[in-house]
């Protein structure tokens, strides 16, 4: 399998390589050069455990992996969740499923793609006899779980800058306290917009760029995409039978990274029904599929911090199969918005979308509303996609955090006080961050002396 530039304008590049770059060079995102089906199998797949069918599933991406190797690599991304099914399917009531994407080390739905990708790179060093410096910047729960993903690896520093005073106590412990030498989390001196704006500065110095092999960890990667793919297929095969040709996903929702996921396994021939776009707040998505406007706006911080974006990086790839798979089309509408902020569409699938939006007020009540139904507690992620639910329409629910990460938005709400043993060891250990200016010049000072 070959992987094209959602732009057109870079030379398809194999798997590893494509995992190797993040971004193409044309500024454009990788994705399959074309989409397997997997329509005629999903008999032979029912039963398989997690781990196993993720292998299967990625064996037709990975082509240049050899498969005992993936199989292996595989297995070990998926040793360290806090439960044997990995990504357990839970029913709360006849039509209603919730996907818990929280078991892995740092309890959000990132670990899923980040653990893999951690073996990923360092097999791709190991290959190439050569090491990575990671560099990154976080509002929270990607810096963690990329932490988690890489740390103690050898060949392999990562540097997460996160705004200091911005995330929460709980992921800067996560950042901040794994005790690993070739962990870096820099306490940036601003705001999040602050410490992605050096980042990209940083990445835009080519010859400190290729002097420390710096790579990006975002959400733009394929393998995060591709693992990603996996536990929807999961869950559809888990559901029971007379509700699969009906379910829907409902995605709390971001950069469009998760719910592209799921569409793109639909792409390959799995008979999901459709997608709810569930966002909070800033709802771009909300306001994409209700009017067929795209129309970035202002960030609003919420109490689903994960979710507060405005520009869902993904969504240039469904931007890129909806023009057709024709990157001419996909350079002239992302000049369009680089220009002026606004992109109409003539026509998404309006059978296969749905969206919700979730004021901030409304979450606390959502979250009571979840645990007084179904004596279930949601994280402030998950509780907007318990929006305007239909009780007839049978619906899977993706949680994507453990609402232990989020201790004081659900004691404010019902009065508990969650807690997950891997966070209480966290409090015992000392915290190790790195204050710094936000300023490419004094993070090239720091990165210097450290990289691998
Ligand atoms: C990242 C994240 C999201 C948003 O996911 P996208 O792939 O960006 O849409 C939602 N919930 C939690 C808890 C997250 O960490």
């Amino acid at each position: 399998m070959r992987y094209v530039s959602t732009r057109g304008e870079t030379p398809p590049l194999g798997f590893s390589d494509a995992v190797a770059a993040g971004l193409a060079p044309d500024g454009g995102l990788f994705v399959p050069e074309r989409l397997p089906d997997f329509g005629g199998e999903l008999a032979d797949l029912r039963d398989l455990p997690y781990a196993e069918l993720s292998f299967r599933f990625l064996r037709r991406f990975a082509t240049d992996i050899p498969e005992a190797e993936l199989r292996e690599l595989v297995a070990r991304s998926y040793a360290h969740f806090d439960r044997p099914e990995v990504a357990p399917l839970r029913q709360l009531a006849s039509h209603l499923h919730v996907l818990e994407l929280f078991h892995g080390p740092t309890l959000a739905f990132k670990d899923i793609a980040l653990q893999l990708l951690g073996n990923l790179y360092q097999r791709q060093c190991a290959l190439r006899g050569e090491t990575l410096n990671v560099l990154g910047a976080t509002s929270g729960d990607t810096g963690a779980a990329a932490i988690h993903g890489l740390m103690g690896r050898p060949g392999v520093a990562i540097f997460i800058l996160y705004p200091d005073g911005r995330v929460s106590p709980l992921q800067e412990r996560q950042m901040a306290c794994t005790g690993e030498a070739n962990v870096y989390a820099l306490a940036v001196d601003g705001s999040f917009d602050d410490a992605q704006r050096v980042l990209k500065e940083i990445f835009g110095d080519g010859a400190f760029r290729v002097r420390h092999r710096l790579s990006a960890v975002n959400s733009i990667n394929i393998a995060r995409v591709l693992a990603q793919c996996v536990y929807y297929l999961h869950a559809w095969l888990r559901l029971p039978a007379d509700q699969q040709a009906e379910a829907i996903f409902v995605v709390p929702t971001g950069n469009f990274g998760n719910v592209l996921a799921g569409w793109m396994l639909q792409k390959m021939g799995v008979p999901i029904r459709g997608f709810r776009v569930a966002t909070n707040q800033n709802d771009l998505l909300h306001r994409l599929f209700t009017t067929g406007e795209y129309r970035v706006g202002e960030v609003r911080p919420s109490l689903a911090p994960s979710m507060d974006i405005q520009v869902a990086s993904n969504f240039e790839r469904f931007l890129y199969y909806s023009c057709g798979s024709d990157g001419s089309q996909v350079r002239h509408v992302m000049a369009e918005l680089r220009t002026t902020g606004v992109h109409r569409f003539k026509d998404f699938e309006r059978d296969t979308f749905t969206s919700s939006r979730c004021e901030d007020s409304e979450i606390r009540s959502i979250i009571a509303d979840v645990h007084r139904s179904h004596g279930y507690v949601v994280d402030p992620h998950t509780a907007c996609a318990f929006k305007d639910l239909d009780p007839n329409q049978p619906s899977v629910v993706l949680a994507t955090a453990s609402p232990a990460k989020f201790p004081d938005t659900i004691e404010a709400a019902i009065g508990l006080h969650p807690t997950h043993p891997s966070l209480e060891a966290l409090k015992r250990r000392s915290l190790k961050s790195h204050k710094i200016v936000a300023d490419a010049a004094a993070i090239r000072g720091f990165i210097e002396p450290r990289a691998v």
